[in-house]
């Protein structure tokens, strides 16, 4: 057992039923050897992790929609969708300056203004 191992054992709540109890060991399971997915292709629709943690680093957790008008920032955190600014489908690219935090009303709306409709996928 590692020194680090041992130190968060230490952190971990109390567990009390005893299914739980076979699970008491909170440590994540370390894999040195299993790297996180990367994709280096700009067509694909995967976005590595790194890239989404610079994604929320630059919207700071905030939907990044500015009103055409105004300007003003869209106030919404909730249930963030990451969103191509120019879609796959015409060419867009999956890299930092193509993506951008949006929440699902104004994602949809994106969506709808650049010709992808949803609504049409389940016709009456
Ligand atoms: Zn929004």
């Amino acid at each position: 057992m590692g020194k680090a191992e041992a130190s968060s054992k230490q952190n971990c709540l109390p567990v009390k039923s005893q299914t739980s109890a076979k699970f008491s060991n909170c440590a994540p399971p370390t894999r040195p050897d299993v790297q996180p997915a990367q994709s280096n292709d700009p067509y694909s629709r995967f976005i590595p992790i790194q890239m989404k943690r610079a994604i929320f680093a630059r919207s700071k957790g905030q939907c990044e929609y500015l009103a055409p008008n105004t300007l003003a920032r869209c106030p919404s955190k909730a249930h963030l969708q990451i969103d191509h600014v120019i879609p796959l489908a015409v060419g867009g690219k999956t890299e930092l300056k193509n993506l951008r935090h949006l929440c699902p009303a104004h994602n949809l709306k994106a969506a709808q203004m650049a010709g992808i409709s949803c609504l049409n996928y389940f016709p009456s």
